[in-house]
Order: C-alpha cells, then sequence, then structure tokens
C-alpha cells in the first residue's frame, strides 16, 4: 500500500452547498473524489478554493454545436421570425436558417465547435449534448466534424453527439438514411423533431421512425418538441406515449417543448402523468424564444429538468457565450425566479438535474465520484450568479484543465 491518506490533488477551503459555513477539502485520487472532509488533506499538488463555492462541473444538456458562430452566414432573417411575437413563425425561421447547410463542411464546423467547447471549458462546461444535423442539405459534415470532436477532447469534454434530422424525416425524405449512417458512425444519441411535419400523422411517423433506430442502435432519444406558439401542438405527448408503447421508457427527453406554456391547465395536468410514466426529462432555454416550458410544475412532479445553452450567436440566437452561469442568470429574470432556494434548484439545472436528464451517473459531489468540478468566484449562489463569471478553477477527470484570473485596477478615483 502507498500512503493512503495522500491525494493527487487537493481542493483546499472549499464551500460547499448544503455543508454550512465551514469550509471542506477535497482530496482527489486517480481521477475520483477520494475524501471530503473538514480537516486539512496532504496532496502532491494542491489548489486554494480560498473560501469559494465549489461544485460539480457544468452539464449542458442541449446545444446545437454544428451551428455556432453561423449568425453572419445565416444572416437575421431567421432570428426576427424564431423571436418573434408568440413564435408563430417558428417553422419559417428553420426553413430560412437550413439555407447556411448548403456550406456545410466538415471542417468549418470543426473550427467553430472546437472553439465553442473551448468557450465552455473557460466557463466550467465538462458535458456537452451536441446536436448535429443530419439530413439531406446538412449530409454527415456535422456528425463528422463533432464525432471527430468527441474523440479529440475524450478526457476533458464529455461530447454526446446528437443525430439531428433537423428538417423532418416525412419533409425530408433521405433524412432518416442519414440518421442511419450517423449511428452507425457512432453517434450516441437519436434525434427527432417531429413537430415540423406537414401533420399529426406525419408527426407520429417521424416519432415511430426514429424510435426504431434508437431500440435497433440502443440509443437514447432527444427530439425538439412542439417548439413554436400554437398550443394545438402535441408532439411531447406523442413521443412520451411513443416512449411506453416501445419500451423505451426513461431514455427520452424532450428539448424545447414550449407549446407547454400555452396550453390549458386539464391538458397539462394529464400530460405530466403521461411524461411521468414516460420517465420523460426536459431541457429548457428560457433565453432562446419568447415561450418556455413549465419548468416549476414539472420540477414539483418530479419530472428532471435541465437548462441548455441551446444556440451560440446563429440563426436562432444572436448570443451566447458557452456560459451557464449566464444562463441560469438568464433564466432567473425570465422565468422571475430569484429567491435563494429558487436559485439553488436553477443551479441544480446545470448540474445535478441536467447530469439525471442525461443519465450522467459517474457525477456529482460526492466520494466514490469521478472528479468533475468547479472552483466559482463567490461564496453563494447568489454571489455566482449575479457576476457569472468564469470559475476560477475548473476540474475534469480530477485534472486542472482551465483557470481564469483576472483583476481590475482603478486609477485615479476619490478616497472614501
Ligand atoms: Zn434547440
Amino acid at each position: 500500500m502507498g500512503v493512503p491518506d495522500r491525494y493527487h490533488l487537493v481542493v483546499a477551503n472549499a464551500r460547499l452547498r448544503g455543508r454550512g459555513d465551514i469550509v471542506h477539502h477535497i482530496g482527489i485520487r486517480s481521477g475520483r473524489i477520494a475524501a471530503i472532509e473538514p480537516s486539512p488533506l496532504r496532496g502532491d499538488a494542491e489548489l486554494d478554493a480560498a473560501g469559494n463555492l465549489v461544485t460539480p462541473s457544468f452539464v449542458n444538456a442541449h446545444l446545437h454545436l454544428d451551428k455556432v458562430y453561423t449568425l453572419s452566414l445565416a444572416g437575421e432573417e431567421p432570428l426576427q421570425h424564431y423571436t418573434g411575437g408568440q413564435m408563430g413563425q417558428a417553422m419559417t425561421a428553420i426553413e430560412l436558417a437550413a439555407r447556411v447547410k448548403d456550406r456545410y463542411e466538415e471542417g468549418w464546423i470543426h473550427r467553430h465547435a472546437h472553439r465553442a467547447l473551448l468557450d465552455g471549458l473557460k466557463h466550467g462546461v465538462t458535458h456537452v449534448q451536441a446536436f448535429a444535423d443530419t439530413d439531406t442539405r446538412g449530409r454527415l459534415e456535422g456528425v463528422k466534424a463533432l464525432l471527430r470532436l468527441r474523440e479529440e477532447w475524450r478526457g476533458v469534454v464529455d461530447v454526446r453527439v446528437v443525430a439531428f434530422p433537423q428538417d423532418g424525416v416525412l419533409r425530408d425524405p433521405g433524412a432518416e438514411d442519414y440518421v442511419r449512417q450517423a449511428l452507425e458512425m457512432g453517434a450516441g444519441v437519436v434525434g427527432g423533431i417531429p413537430w415540423i411535419e406537414h401533420t399529426d400523422r406525419d408527426a407520429q411517423e417521424h416519432i415511430d421512425r426514429m424510435l426504431a433506430l434508437a431500440s435497433v442502435f440502443n440509443r437514447d432519444v432527444a427530439m425538439l418538441t412542439d417548439d413554436a406558439g400554437d398550443p394545438g401542438l402535441r408532439t411531447t405527448e406523442m413521443l412520451a406515449a411513443a416512449a411506453i408503447r416501445e419500451g423505451w421508457t426513461g431514455r427520452v427527453m424532450a428539448c424545447h417543448a414550449r407549446a407547454m406554456g400555452l396550453y390549458p391547465e386539464p391538458y397539462f395536468r394529464r400530460l405530466i402523468g403521461l411524461v411521468r410514466r414516460a420517465g420523460m426529462s426536459f431541457v429548457t432555454d428560457p433565453h432562446t424564444g419568447p415561450l418556455h416550458l413549465r419548468v416549476w410544475d414539472l420540477l414539483e412532479a418530479g419530472v428532471p429538468v435541465a437548462l441548455g445553452q441551446d444556440d451560440i450567436a446563429d440563426a436562432y440566437y444572436a448570443f451566447g457565450q458557452h456560459n451557464l452561469l449566464e444562463v441560469v442568470f438568464l433564466a432567473a429574470h425570465i422565468l422571475g425566479r430569484s429567491t435563494r432556494r429558487e436559485l439553488e434548484v436553477l443551479l441544480d439545472m446545470i448540474t445535478t438535474q441536467a447530469a439525471r436528464v442525461l443519465r450522467v451517473a459517474d457525477y456529482g459531489l460526492e466520494v466514490g465520484r469521478a472528479a468533475h468540478l468547479v472552483v466559482l468566484e463567490g461564496s453563494t449562489v447568489l454571489d455566482v450568479i449575479t457576476p457569472h463569471r468564469p470559475p476560477r478553477y475548473v476540474i475534469s477527470h480530477g485534472r486542472l484543465v482551465a483557470q481564469t484570473t483576472g483583476t481590475t485596477t482603478f486609477h485615479a478615483i476619490p478616497t472614501p
């Protein structure tokens, strides 16, 4: 036996959620959290958290990683249609945005996506569920770029690639075949966007075909449901019902599902019962559109909900730094939730809830789990959300992978 109480890395003087006011020390050995103690620990290397909050690193459950930084290519027209009014023209936005895909090429997608992962890591993001348009216009260029990235970043950022038929399966004959090829190439998740089809029957078939692929390839499913301002959209329900029928409970998530914000109460209550039976989870991104799902009601019913970045400077959203604390900050405003308890819940939605949604098992601030941690700037949840600055340190698989320092020097200011 070696020295049992010596660690490869120690994060000292960490403030931890739910552990009161005293600071703790986290011992990391072989990439895992080996100890969390109130007394100091000895390590080969040490990072001083200096009383700042330490949490698990951030999980981005929804990002269109093949489209990042394409706003200048797409122009502003789709943006107007997607975010305007009550999202009556969301479909037009998607049709306009698809023009970018005629220029899809693995090389530049890879360069853009690499930069987005770097931006994310700076902000503490170590897990990303990345959607790649997989259809007759985008072909497999996005998938190829993101699969390459997944291998290059292995051990630092976990990239989960979703094969996503953005323009529909019935509306875009041939897309299904591209999704199948993407899965054969190793894409980890089956995507879908049933609401974009022309009829409810086609939406149902879209779901059935994608679930059939999920079953053949044994993959989880992440679909964009009901992403327009129409209370009559029912593809969240269709997806949940199909998951139950096809024996895919617990393996299906819905992103966006914005029409939920317009559902009549009795229908919404019925839907909650169904999604619970389906073991379905949700990802929301209230900053990228004027409608959003009923986050608090879902969470109260025990349905997992994550916050995602969704877009970074593309046809649907002009901003984005891959900063999930910023996403939390925006969500707090848009959803009108800012008590201490509510901010805690929002922070869970980019950490533990998001890990639940993506079924990342080896995660969390507990002894024995993989050491994915961030040392934040601030000692309370409010302190870190308010400025949403990059973490001081980002640790992935027990290794320091990003460090941010920055100070402002004032000149010629009056003395108090
Ligand atoms: Zn999205």
